[in-house]
């Protein structure tokens, strides 16, 4: 019998498929994310084999040793920045993470959620018939561009990104460009997709663009100032990816002045923190990092994290290691 422990409460089919297998389940009762003192404090509390933690936990050299028993970190999350591979590398831990169709779903959904109540002013609208300013119909109330026929740029077509990318050429005919390191021909048969050579060219003629990258040293304020000031008057921004893929300081700058139309945000540069002036704009949609955010998805990573954590407990790789 293993011992294993889960940084926070996730739903229940997890902590169930573990313990089905015999393995003993401690769960932190914290209302809220362990600070790094309490994450190691814990793991210091016994013997655990493995460690099932969330993108809110920074697992890297110090916390591995303080559980030194432990054979995995499975992270509750697709993202995985908050892990030091090399680290774990180095002390031949496995890290896993938890990618699934759902989750692309999920996200995609959001994006698309994001660039529509953007696009056409959705949250403004909602508010202004609140405050009881809705007097009658008028032509000229709250008019906006169409998705329809316009052109989506893609940042990362990875899993989320092209299922993004799918809804935007299905759905709404839009026309789509996208850069990512590596080229997916399939998709740009299927779908009429373009692949860029720079990063700048989609920036440039995209009204639509969305960022589907992870977090890493290539992709860290990749959106700074400069590249912000080649989007179009017209631009709508939407990130689903991680907030310190855009400079937020810049973003807010740029909004400010009305150099873009709008931008849809689910996750900040210094989360949950945000830059100052950017809850003020009108022209933004703030979530907080629910994109993936429904049952199926929350489900779903629980089966996938629990299968990780279950296979290592076997001795047998984990399905779903990063690198
Ligand atoms: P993925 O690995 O399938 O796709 C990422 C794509 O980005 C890949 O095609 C990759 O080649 C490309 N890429 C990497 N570095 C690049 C660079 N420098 N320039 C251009 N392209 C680059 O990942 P995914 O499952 O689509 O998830 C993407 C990210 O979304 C995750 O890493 C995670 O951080 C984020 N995410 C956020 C939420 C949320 O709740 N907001 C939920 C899930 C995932």
């Amino acid at each position: 019998m293993a011992k294993i422990y889960i940084t926070r409460q996730i739903p229940d089919l997890a902590i169930n498929l573990i313990k089905e297998q015999g393995h003993e389940v401690d769960v932190s009762q914290k209302d809220g994310a362990l600070s790094r003192e309490e994450l190691i404090a814990a793991l210091k509390a016994k013997p655990y084999d493995g460690v099932l933690c969330l993108l809110t936990d920074k697992i890297d050299g110090e916390v591995m040793d303080a559980v030194p028993t432990a054979k995995i970190f499975a992270n509750y999350a697709v993202g995985f920045d908050n892990l030091n591979l090399a680290d774990a590398k180095q002390r031949g831990v496995f890290l896993t993470n938890t990618p699934c169709t759902s989750m692309s779903n999920s996200v995609a959904e959001h994006a698309l959620a994001l660039m529509v109540s953007v696009g056409r002013k959705i949250v403004e609208a909602d508010q202004f018939v609140r405050d009881g300013k809705f007097i009658g119909w008028a032509p000229m109330l709250f008019v906006t561009p169409d998705l329809v026929g316009r052109t989506l740029g893609i940042i990362g077509l990875g899993r989320i990104g092209s299922r993004l990318a799918y809804h935007g050429a299905r759905g709404f005919d839009m026309k789509v460009t996208y850069y990512d390191v590596v080229a997916n021909e399939k998709f740009e048969q299927e779908f009429g997709a373009v692949r860029k050579a720079t990063i700048e060219e989609v920036l440039k003629e995209a009204d639509y663009i969305s960022l589907n990258v992870p977090l890493n040293d290539s992709t860290r304020g990749m959106m700074n100032k400069e590249r912000l000031a080649m989007l179009k008057p017209s631009a709508i921004l939407v990130n689903t990816s991680r907030g310190p893929v855009i400079d937020e300081a810049a973003l807010v700058e740029v909004l400010k002045e009305n150099k873009i139309a709008g931008a849809g945000l689910d996750v900040f540069e210094h989360e949950p923190a945000l830059a100052p002036g950017l809850a003020q704009l009108p022209n933004v949609v703030l979530t907080p990092h629910i994109a993936s955010a429904t049952w199926e998805t929350r489900n779903e990573m629980a089966k996938i994290s629990a299968s990780n954590i279950i296979a290592a407990m076997a001795g047998q790789t984990p399905p779903n290691l990063v690198q």
